[in-house]
């Protein structure tokens, strides 16, 4: 245990942030360097308990109180390792995760959590400082010929992990880069896209081959790859958006979320030159949806140079602090503010909308909405709202993005040309991470459904080892991986 007293003697301290003016000036991420010191104190808090809650809290089962502990006696080498022994990309989880592990952590029961995540991304940014992430060129053979169709973070941790079990892995990738919502969704001021590169570098020196451009199921043929590999995990993400069925949806300005972001960080990646056809300078802009993706909106849009933008949300507000229903070490349904929200925004919950308004030329105008009031239904026996009489009233804008949540994978294309069964709500169907064919698996957004970065980390992993023991009888990835499986 790093120091006994720790947890008495330090407070809580996370990384500051760049000021909101500096920052709305530019893409880049928006925390400032640690100082050393400052993360050795913040690893002492950790108080090594005997059920730690944060390995169950995490989806990767990361050993926190161990990095922790190598930390605090500055062994960055060891802290390395162990992170590494079961996550493969903590430079992403230590930046964009929200950490659920913090959620559970027992030191939150009547005091701050430990900066869990802020550690886990000081340990990989000094490994990368010193060389440490190196090519995995070291590893038998095994003569098998896997493909990984998605290169989001549950692809790259299928291919990472696949490649350490021997055998040879091609990632196809449709877009014209690697990394899925890591490049395409998720804004540079969460994540530069940098450390993506940083990553794909090392995986490709590794041996790992990337194929991009490659739509597979449209311009390349499922029954080609097929032919070609001794297993196929899909890892295509949950890319159906889900859409607002009502008056006026085809009114010019109305966009999905996802639409708006991947412009927007293309534009970036393409070094600001020629601007997106969705760039909203000195538009009014609402986002229709309150998770990660609505947030990433706001961010983006006040970049842009929205003369305003206003958040609204189905659900009611959220309170500060957990309930009956959300004990410790569940995941606390509080309200969450983000760094986009603290650039401003004007926030709304409890909001129906009704119609979008257009004018003569079909551009939009506005957004009819009306308030509602959630109550428990005993007949239903579920939560159900009712509109509030005389509420109902219009904003005015002239964009709107529906970030309203993904339904399930792209069916047409691969799904329907291998006949890969789905389960209930639409997403590939899995024991065990295999499909109904016996040699295609599945991993991530396509097998769970929209989830986290973290999960589909977890996901890649897990199939990987599936797909290892379906190939070779046994898996020398299964169980908690050893460092010398480091790549
Ligand atoms: C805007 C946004 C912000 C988010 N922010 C966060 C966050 O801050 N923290 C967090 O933890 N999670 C966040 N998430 C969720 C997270 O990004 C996803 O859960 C995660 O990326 C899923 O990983 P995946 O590998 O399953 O799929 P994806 O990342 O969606 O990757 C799928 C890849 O498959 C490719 N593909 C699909 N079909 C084909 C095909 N036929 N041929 C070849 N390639 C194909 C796609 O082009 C894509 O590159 C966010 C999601 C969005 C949309």
């Amino acid at each position: 245990m790093s120091d006994p007293k720790g947890f008495q003697k330090y407070q809580r301290a996370v990384l500051s942030a760049r000021s909101v003016a500096e920052r709305l000036q530019d893409y880049k991420e928006i925390y400032q360097p640690t100082a050393p010191d400052m993360i050795k104190n913040q690893s002492a808090r950790c108080m090594d308990c005997g059920v730690p809650f944060c390995h169950s809290g995490c989806p990767l089962g990361n050993l926190i109180p161990d990095f922790n502990d190598a930390v605090y006696r500055e062994d960055w080498q060891e802290a390395f390792q162990i992170l590494s022994e079961t996550n493969n990309f903590p430079e992403f989880t230590g930046r964009i995760c929200p950490a659920p592990c913090e959620a559970s952590c027992v030191l939150g029961i009547n005091n701050q959590p430990v900066t869990i995540e802020n550690i886990e991304k000081q340990i990989i940014e000094h490994a990368f400082a010193q060389g440490w992430v190196m090519a995995n060129n070291y590893r038998v053979e095994s003569g098998k010929h896997i493909a990984v169709i998605g290169s989001g973070p549950a692809g790259l941790a299928a291919a990472a992990q696949l490649h350490k079990a021997g055998h040879r892995v091609t990632v196809y990738e449709r877009n014209e880069k690697a990394g899925g919502l890591l490049r395409y969704g998720i804004p540079d001021f969460k994540l530069e896209k940098w450390v993506v590169d940083r990553r794909i570098k090392v995986m490709e020196e590794s041996g790992i081959t990337f194929v991009c451009n490659a739509d597979v199921g449209h311009n390349m043929d499922i029954k080609e790859i097929e032919a070609k590999h001794d297993a196929i995990v899909l890892c295509g993400g949950s890319t159906i958006p889900r859409d607002l069925n009502i008056e006026g949806r085809e009114a010019v300005g109305v966009h999905f979320a996802m639409d708006f972001l991947e412009k927007s960080n293309k534009y970036i990646d393409a070094g600001m030159e020629t601007l997106p056809d969705i760039f909203v300078q000195g538009k009014n802009v609402i986002v229709i949806g309150g998770g990660d993706t609505g947030a990433d909106c706001v961010g983006t849009s006040n970049r842009q140079g929205a003369a305003s933008v206003t958040q609204i949300e189905l659900l009611s507000k959220p309170g500060t602090s957990r309930t009956d229903k959300d004990p410790w070490p569940l995941w606390p349904m509080t309200l969450r503010t983000s760094s986009s929200h603290e650039e401003g925004c004007q926030r709304e919950w409890s909001i129906q909308t009704k119609r979008f308004i257009k004018n003569e030329t079909g551009q939009l105008t506005g957004l009819e909405i009306v308030e509602i009031a959630w109550a428990f239904d005993t007949e239903k026996e579920r939560y159900d709202f009712t509109e509030v009489a005389g509420s109902q009233r219009i904003i005015p804008c002239e964009i709107v993005f529906i970030a309203a949540g993904f339904l399930h994978p792209q069916k047409e294309g691969i799904i329907d040309q291998l006949g890969i069964e789905l389960d209930n709500r639409g997403n590939v169907a899995t024991q065990n991470y295999q499909t109904n064919l016996p040699h295609v698996f599945a991993a991530g957004d396509m097998r769970r459904g929209q989830s986290l970065v973290v999960w589909a980390i977890s996901e890649g992993r897990e199939a990987a080892r599936a797909i290892d023991k379906y190939l070779m009888g046994v898996s020398k990835l299964e169980g908690k991986v050893v460092s010398d499986l480091v790549m």
